[in-house]
């Protein structure tokens, strides 16, 4: 388990003020201009060396991310950081924490990252459902700029920055990176067309580079303790701390930060009192936010919880958003509320996903109720995977995944309702027990 002195979060949990009072007896904007005289290139030496990857879901290593922002930018054509607090997938509830409790954190990264990016400002977008989040990060951004940590020569390091926070409206899709962008500009928040891509052509045409709140509260942390104790958390390619967000049938849900790689019972085990009716009564897992694939209780018990351990079971990490099922869930429902989800914060731009995500939700309620055929499962199946890859951004693939774990998975059970439904004889998990 991790020790309480390796973790970057001490106020999680909001024990303390989030004020810079209290900030700063924590550690934060200790000497943060030090940090500044490491140099741009230093810093994302470093950030490469502590091996962090993006904690919003797809992983991309941080360091290398950055390398790709334009060394020597035009005064007319500034680079941008902006900060990802849209938070909306289902089951993610960490930024949240850091944000309400320890925005400090949030800020001094937002200022040493968009440093070594030579960023001029940093755009954080929060989440619009986020209020009273969204009135603290107001407020600290305040703080800072009144003791001269932002604004004209930050932290007395002749470098200027600016932080502006920006609220959203409630789409889920504004969480998509160059959605994001879209709305900052005060467009309709819907996906660009990739290339170019955001590090070339990004914020009002400029580049920028789009992160998560996490990726970026642990870099001024990563920097003062060094690269390689961050690097000596997690295996090999999946380095460092997590904060994990554990929903669903457990003891005690909670968000925690963990070592990366904790096996998945430990986690449950250590921190949120176990399984509802103990590990037998445990019937699958989604692991990383409804986007990934749920994964059969037999398989995840032992799966590290990292991107490479996850990816091995036929899932992901994303954003470490773990929902628990136990026996008492009915999946199919699970899922086909899931799909609704989806169907409801599509951009409605392209046509798989536009007509896609409404048509596999109104075949995955007909499953729920067994209104259906048993072919429809291999055609749901075949729409999904015309979907998944054929989209302007990962929504479709969002869409399609939580619907193949189920028809992988539980393909007995949907079956079972269809026979059940006609009332024609033994449904198939009953063959299968016989
Ligand atoms: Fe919009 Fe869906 Fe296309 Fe994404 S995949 S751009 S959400 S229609």
């Amino acid at each position: 388990m991790l020790a309480d002195k390796d973790r970057i979060f001490t106020n999680v949990y909001g024990f303390q003020p989030w004020n810079l009072d209290s900030a700063v007896m924590r550690g934060d904007w200790d000497n943060t201009r030090a940090l500044l005289q490491l140099g741009p290139d230093t810093i994302i030496d470093r950030i490469k060396a502590s091996g962090l990857r993006g904690r919003g879901g797809a992983g991309f290593p941080t360091g290398t991310k950055w390398s790709f922002m334009p060394k020597a930018p035009k005064p007319d054509r500034p680079n941008f950081l902006v900060i990802n607090a849209d938070e909306s997938e289902p089951g993610s509830c960490k930024d949240r924490e850091i944000i309400r409790h320890d925005p400090h954190k949030l800020i001094e990264g937002a200022l040493v990252a968009g440093f070594a990016m030579r960023a001029r400002a940093a755009y954080i977008y929060i989440r619009g459902e986020y209020i009273r989040e969204a009135e603290t990060l107001f407020a600290a951004i305040a703080e800072a700029y009144a003791k001269g940590l932002l604004g004209k020569n930050a932290c007395g390091s002749g470098y200027d920055f600016d932080v502006f926070a920006h609220r959203g409206a409630g789409a889920y899709i504004c969480g998509e990176e160059t959605a994001m962008l879209e709305s900052l500009e005060g467009k309709k928040g819907q996906p660009r067309l990739k290339p170019p891509f955001p590090a070339g052509a990004g914020l009002y045409g400029c580049p920028t580079t789009v992160n998560n709140v996490e990726s970026i509260a642990v870099v001024p942390t990563i920097l003062r303790r060094s690269p390689e104790w961050f690097a000596s958390f997690g295996n090999e390619n999946n380095k460092g701390t997590k904060l994990f967000q554990i929903s669903g049938h457990v003891n005690r849900p909670c968000v925690v930060e963990e070592a990366m790689s904790i096996p998945f019972r430990e986690l449950i085990e250590k921190h949120c009192g176990g399984i509802r009716g103990g590990w037998d009564n445990l019937l699958c897992v989604i692991p990383g936010g409804s986007s990934v694939p749920l994964v059969k209780a037999e398989h995840i018990i032992d799966a590290p919880m990292d991107f490479d351990g996850l990816k091995a079971v036929g899932s992901g990490l994303g954003t470490a958003a773990v929902i628990v099922m136990d026996k008492s869930t009915d999946v199919v429902r699970a899922i086909s509320r899931l799909s609704y989800f989806y169907k409801h914060e599509s951009c409605g731009q392209c046509t798989p996903c536009r007509e896609g995500t409404g048509w596999m939700w109104r075949v995955m309620e007909r499953l729920r109720t067994g209104d259906a055929d048993i072919s429809e499962i291999d055609t749901l199946h075949q729409v999904t995977k015309q979907v998944e890859g054929h989209t302007i951004c990962a929504l479709g693939d969002a869409a399609a995944w939580p619907i193949q774990g189920l028809i992988k998975n539980f393909r007995p059970e949907i079956e079972r309702r269809i026979h059940e439904k006609r009332g024609g004889g033994a449904s198939s998990m009953q063959e299968a027990a016989e």
